[in-house]
């Protein structure tokens, strides 16, 4: 790299990080820029996370600073707090062993950044930068690979993918993530070794899949995963959906369908993605041909609902994401039309909370534009979010929260406490669905004593 361009990428540092780094050179120390960093700088993008590498000990880089945590001293990681922003620093160290795919067995710490450079997975995160005496290292020439958009592992993938089978998912995570192709030989040390990732943490695997589910396009990683063999160890249930087709007005099989629903709902919403994912998971299970020739998925939704519930608890997934999830594969099947009545609409709510509304359309839309490989018209889906404002901002009620009678004046009026008394407010927020109304005091006592006497206590 030329002085110039270098110059213009460290411009593109905070001046912090140039401080950070002269603390270890005024005490006779390297420090290194590296890791994803300096990738996004070649890139061109700012990078918002600083890892740097030094030939200084963890117990050296813990003097040197005033607020640092020994995140994995063993390791040789500490992170040391610089007013609003955190650095990880860790020693030059070389990795052996590795006996279980997933950590070395002992790390040795070392004085070569070269060497540190080198036990590193791929050739753009092999890259380091000397933000003080202004130098730029890259033994595996990372930046030309950057420049042809390229992941290469560094040394023999094979041999890599032995000591650490997560680096097979980070490979295609960062394919999907940057856009990039992995080079063939790569990736067929991925194909070769995939059956090794059984051996890695769910929570690593979760956390590679969840990055990405967060890029512009999942269906990049998750297409790469069935090519490599990876997906019917990471995610079997899915992998059932490859090859099963679907007829009917659907373009695609049932993995592919799901894969472009995941592109089409929204990227900030990790569990619509996660819904758009696995909202027909259940398909390949639910399958029937019937006589006719129609083939059909009766009930699909709810297999599916099930067997996300196994997938997320499996990979870890915190329980809000699991239960927002399967709320909405469980719901994903409405089929919106104007001929809806208002009581539809507010049935509709009461069903599925206005809360999950907007996730639950999304993902409709999603669903839909996957099934006809094209963006579809989406105004009756917009008529329908503007239908559940109006009832939601007329105040209709919706749940039994809502009801102008509680549990109090049901007992007030008569009606013991207990399963019964549920039965009643179930009747309750029935009627006032039909007709808001009723949502009276005097009203509802009325209908509640009715029906309690005629269908619960019985005559
Ligand atoms: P991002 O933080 O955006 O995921 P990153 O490149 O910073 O990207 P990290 O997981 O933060 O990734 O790791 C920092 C660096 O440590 C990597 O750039 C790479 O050099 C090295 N590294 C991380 N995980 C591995 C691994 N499993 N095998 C070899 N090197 C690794
Ligand atoms: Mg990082």
């Amino acid at each position: 790299m030329n002085r110039a361009r270098l110059a213009l990428l460290l411009r593109k540092l905070p001046g912090t990080v140039r401080s950070f780094a002269r603390r270890f050179h005024e005490s006779g120390h390297e420090c290194y820029l590296v890791g994803g960093a300096v990738r996004n700088l070649i890139l061109g993008n700012r990078p918002t996370d600083f890892d740097f590498a030094t030939d200084a000990s963890p117990q050296q880089v813990m003097r040197l600073f005033r607020r640092v945590i020994p995140t994995g001293v063993e390791h040789g990681t500490v992170t040391v707090i610089q007013g609003r922003q955190t650095f990880e620093v860790t020693t030059y160290r070389t990795e052996e062993g590795y006996s279980d795919t997933r950590r070395p067995d002992s790390v040795e710490f070392i004085g070569d950044v070269y060497e540190d450079l080198k036990r590193r997975d791929f050739t753009m995160n092999a890259m380091a930068l000397d933000p003080v005496r202004r130098s730029f290292l890259d033994p595996h020439e990372g930046e030309r690979d950057i420049g042809d958009g390229i992941i290469r592992a560094i040394g023999d993938p094979g041999q890599r993918f032995g000591e650490d089978a997560l680096r097979m998912l980070r490979a295609v995570r960062f394919a999907t993530e940057l856009e990039f192709d992995v080079d063939s030989q790569t990736l067929e040390a991925i194909r070769a070794c995939a059956p090794l990732i059984a051996a890695v943490s769910m929570e690593r695997v979760r956390d590679e899949i969840t990055k990405m589910l967060q890029s512009r396009r999942p269906s990049v990683g998750l297409r790469m995963m069935q090519d490599t063999g990876l997906l019917p160890l990471a995610l079997p249930e899915v992998a059932e959906g490859v090859g099963v087709e679907q007829r009917g007005n659907h373009r695609y099989d049932v993995f592919e369908h799901s894969i472009r629903a995941c592109d089409a709902a929204p990227r900030e919403d990790l569990a619509v993605r996660l819904a758009a994912l696995l909202h027909d998971v259940g398909k390949p299970r639910a399958m029937v041909d019937d006589p006719s020739g129609e083939r059909r998925f009766h009930r699909h939704e709810q297999i599916s609902a099930q067997m996300s519930e196994e997938i997320l608890r499996r990979l870890k997934y915190p329980n809000r994401t699991i239960a927002e999830v399967i709320h909405l594969v469980r719901h994903h099947m409405f089929n919106y039309t104007p001929e809806w009545t208002d009581a539809a609409v507010r049935r509709f709510v009461a069903r599925v909370g206005a809360d999950s509304i907007p996730s639950l359309v999304a993902l409709r839309a999603a669903d839909s534009e996957a099934i006809a490989g094209r963006p579809v018209d989406s105004r009756a889906l917009g008529e329908f979010v503007s239908r559940v404002e109006g009832r939601l901002a007329a105040e209709e009620a919706t749940s039994v929260r809502d009801l102008a009678v509680g549990g109090r004046d049901l007992i007030d009026a008569g009606i013991p406490p207990g399963p019964g008394m549920g039965a009643v407010l179930e009747a309750l927020l029935e009627a006032v669905l039909d007709d808001p109304s009723l949502n009276t005091k005097p009203q509802l006592l009325d209908i509640a004593r009715r029906y309690y006497r005629e269908r619960v206590r019985g005559p």
